[in-house]
């Protein structure tokens, strides 16, 4: 099986802050840059007081048997 990536990277800010046993787990929107992550975050600690994130970066793939890639290309 082969996996093939298929769209842009995303980056996604994620809340993992522990309030009373349980995490957040608030995230933001998905980003073609990072850029915004920082802004997200800051709005979501002024809105919260919640003090830990993770940047994560998600991209889409398919997968494919090899046989079907190899006849494609
Ligand atoms: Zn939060």
């Amino acid at each position: 099986m082969a996996i093939q990536i298929t769209g842009i990277r995303k980056h996604v800010a994620e809340c993992v802050t522990e309030t009373g046993g349980e995490t957040c787990g608030i995230r933001s929107s998905a980003w073609d840059t990072p850029a915004q992550l920082n802004t997200w975050i800051r709005a979501h600690a002024d809105e919260t007081g919640h003090t830990k994130y993770k940047k994560h970066t998600e991209e889409p793939v398919n997968t494919f048997s090899k046989r079907a890639t190899a006849a494609d290309r």
